[in-house]
């Protein structure tokens, strides 16, 4: 008898499948895309309906060829590539190429790879949904005029190898724009003044002053913009007054659950937890969903499939969690009718919430046959899932108001009642780590212990993680579940963003780009058009308009920002230029800034009858340090965000780092390094920012304080004299 023939895109999927299926079937795989537009050509035919000329993907002409000669000798062909978009049109796509066999070829789809999934989806085959291959096909179509048309331009007016593409360069431009408004922030100096008390208990606590009569704190309400002298005046005058409770609210909150992991929220929630960047996550659930092998008995699909953005649970699925939780919890945790999510709007319920396929294998039972991030991932999606099904957590919020002559302190406590699904998952963000309080009564009289006045500087907006950034793609309906991953590490790999400790910061080039685009492709820059884009992408997918007319559409109004960008891209060259104080040797007349293939350099601003030009001046000052990576000597450069110690033997070694001073930080123990404030004034700050945040204007010097054994002195000036001192308050040690 013919055997049936299955086809999937990847060989670990068809290992796993293999194993459900039995002698009458076999399994091959395309690996990947078999067909797509050609590599150096437009392959669109605009003219003709932007009809899309495909060609065989280099190296895979053996693998048509194999699927062939299997198709023809099966009685039957099932297609069965992932259930999204790209997985139909690899389906439809392997359907052209097998041509005409004269038997019937179906499309079956399932959710996760397990034998009743499969045995189910046999059941039921169907054909190829010409509505998903067309949504693919116009993303592929836009995504190539965009992509070729625009970088030509970028190549013959700014630089060779540039590129633009639809979605990732308007997520450039967020990055940038962060960047921008770091830049604008003016920090304050704040001062936050706690103090220790004590009442009946005997037992202390710690309250913040939160108002001075009539003035209540700026910054988010505990912070006080004032500088040292009158923080430490404050301190003071707390010392000599009474306190009181004046009252003593408790409320009790309900904490619900946080819903099934989808896409986007799994990507944020790993990089959040291990750093792991999206393409990591996405490259581990891939092999979680595919099949992981068990031990003896093969490979096992432990997810379900992993771009989604349903919350959607299947029934069964739903009474096999809340099996786990009654028998692993209790039933106290479980809610008498299941939880159910709403998806959000457009989301493709046809697909599931990323959960476990099998409530029988716990993370801990497998642990031994995964990988360490194998594991750390489906220990959270696991985790995630079986809080997503239990009860809200009750929490006890206690809001402590204390005064003392107008001044008015106050205390939070939060105290656990019941854990519910805290018990299995915390996320971010969860208010139960706050401290306890004491048990106080209004009116009790409190003794002062101490009180601590503690200096900050208000902090801009941090820049974008890979989490926070897909966070607000998501929020902004820009990207998919399929290309999150994607688009941030086309930026990368670009150069146009680069990683410092887990942060997305644009480089020269990135910021350039950005600028360029936004002045020339207003529409392609734009956050409403692309989130217009995708939407109407999804439309495509239900069927409901013609991929044809979106792409007609959007390309007449892309045309004529074809014609006119390169002369708004000169335009916006000479907007970007800035002047400076250096004069040309030449000619007399102010230099400028301006940005040319590499970034930013100087340039008289008389060209084009004086030309001469030359690289930003950066001081260098050679130091006795030598780099730790190829063992030259170190020099001080002054670079955008001040001075900094860099390889003398670059650009062969990239190595940089912040000029040190030798002297440890006293909060974490990292070493306190300089750095150049928005405002340009040069301060001394711990190398682990930002996870530390200790910093100190003047100089530190490695040399303790002989008098009360404080680590460091700080150097002072004072009628141009340099005397050093000691930071610990309350000791006045001074010393030259
Ligand atoms: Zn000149
Ligand atoms: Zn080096
Ligand atoms: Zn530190
Ligand atoms: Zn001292």
């Amino acid at each position: 008898m013919a055997k049936s023939l299955v086809v999937v895109e990847s060989p670990a999927k068809a290992k796993t499948i293999n194993k459900f299926l039995g002698k009458n079937f076999i399994v091959k795989a395309s690996l990947g895309h078999i067909r797509d537009l050609p590599e150096k050509r437009l392959g669109v035919n605009i003219k003709d309906g932007f009809k899309p000329h495909y060609v065989t993907i280099k190296g895979k002409e053996k693998v048509i060829r194999e699927l062939r000669k299997a198709a023809q000798s099966a009685d039957k062909v099932y297609l069965a590539a992932d259930p999204d978009r790209e997985g139909e049109a690899i389906c439809w796509h392997i359907k052209q190429a097998l041509g005409k066999l004269g038997k019937p070829i179906y499309r079956i789809t399932f959710n996760e790879i397990t034998g009743k999934a499969i045995r189910e989806a046999l059941k039921n085959p169907g054909d190829i949904n010409l509505n998903l291959v067309n949504a693919q096909q116009a993303r592929r179509v836009l995504d190539r005029l965009v992509g070729y048309q625009i970088s030509p331009i970028l190549w013959r007016n700014v630089r060779k190898g540039l590129s633009a593409g639809r979605v990732q360069s308007v997520a450039l431009r967020l990055v940038c724009e962060r960047e921008e408004e770091r830049e604008r922030f003016q920090s304050q100096e704040y001062w936050v003044i706690t103090a220790k008390l004590v009442g009946e208990s005997g037992e202390p606590f710690t309250a913040r002053l939160v108002a001075i009569g009539d003035r209540k704190a700026e910054i988010e309400g505990k912070g006080f913009l004032m500088d040292e002298k009158e923080a430490k005046a404050i301190a003071e005058k707390l010392k000599g007054l009474t306190f009181q409770v004046e009252s003593v609210k408790r409320q009790t909150r309900r904490q619900k659950p946080p819903p099934p992991f989808i896409t986007s929220r799994l990507q944020q929630e790993a990089n959040r937890r291990f750093r792991f960047p999206a393409r990591k996550t996405m490259t581990i659930a891939q092999q979680l969903y595919e099949g992981v092998e068990l031990g003896g008995e093969g490979p096992v699909g432990l997810i379900t499939y992993i771009r989604t953005d349903s919350t959607r649970v299947a029934d069964e699925a739903i009474a096999a969690v809340r099996k786990v939780i009654r028998e692993s919890y209790g039933s106290q945790y479980l809610p008498s009718k299941p939880n159910v999510y709403k998806s959000k709007k457009g989301a493709q319920d046809a697909h599931e919430a990323i959960r476990p396929t099998y409530m029988d294998r716990p993370p801990d039972s497998i642990k031994a046959h995964l990988s360490l991030d194998q594991y750390r991932l489906y220990n959270i999606i696991w985790r995630r899932f079986v809080a997503s099904q239990m009860k809200p957590a009750t929490l006890q919020l206690t809001t402590l108001d204390i005064s003392a002559d107008g001044h008015r302190l106050r205390a939070n406590g939060s105290v656990i009642l019941f854990d519910g699904f805290l018990r299995a998952y915390r996320g971010e963000g969860s208010d139960e780590e706050k401290e306890t309080l004491p048990p106080l009564k209004e009116g009790e009289r409190l003794e002062l212990l101490e009180v601590k006045p503690e200096q900050f500087f208000t902090q801009p907006p941090p820049r974008y993680t890979e989490a926070t950034l897909i966070k607000e793609l998501e929020d902004k309906g820009i990207g998919r579940p399929s290309t999150y991953a994607t688009i941030i590490s086309t930026l990368l790999d670009r150069g146009y963003v680069i990683k410092e400790k887990g942060y997305l910061a644009p480089t020269e080039i990135g910021i350039m780009v950005s600028r360029l685009l936004i002045k020339s492709f207003p529409e392609i820059m734009n956050v409403g058009f692309t989130a217009d884009m995708e939407d109407k992408l999804d439309r495509i997918e239900d069927g409901k308009v013609d991929w044809v007319e979106v792409l007609r559409e959007f390309y007449s109004g892309f045309r004529k920002y074809l014609e006119t960008a390169p002369d708004k891209i000169h335009e916006a060259k000479k907007e970007m230029e800035e002047e400076t104080d250096e004069i040309c040797e030449r000619c007399g007349r102010k230099m400028v800034i301006k940005w040319g293939k590499y970034g930013r350099f100087l340039a008289c601003s008389g060209y084009p009858e004086c030309t001469n030009a030359k690289p930003i001046k950066e001081e260098e000052i050679v130091t006795d340090q030598v780099c730790d990576l190829c063992g030259s000597p170190m020099i001080i450069k002054t670079g955008r965000y001040g001075r900094f110690l860099s390889c003398s033997n670059y650009p062969k070694c990239k190595n940089t780092k912040p000029i040190g001073t030798g002297v440890k930080c006293p909060k974490c123990g990292g070493e306190l390094v300089e750095r150049r404030s928005k405002r340009g004034k040069t301060f001394y700050g711990c190398s682990n920012y930002p996870e530390c945040d200790y910093a100190v204007w003047n100089k530190p010097v490695n040399k303790g304080c002989p008098k009360c054994g404080f680590p460091f002195l700080l150097e002072r000036r004072s009628k141009g004299k340099a005397h050093l001192a000691c930071p610990n308050e309350g000791c006045d040690y001074v010393e030259g």
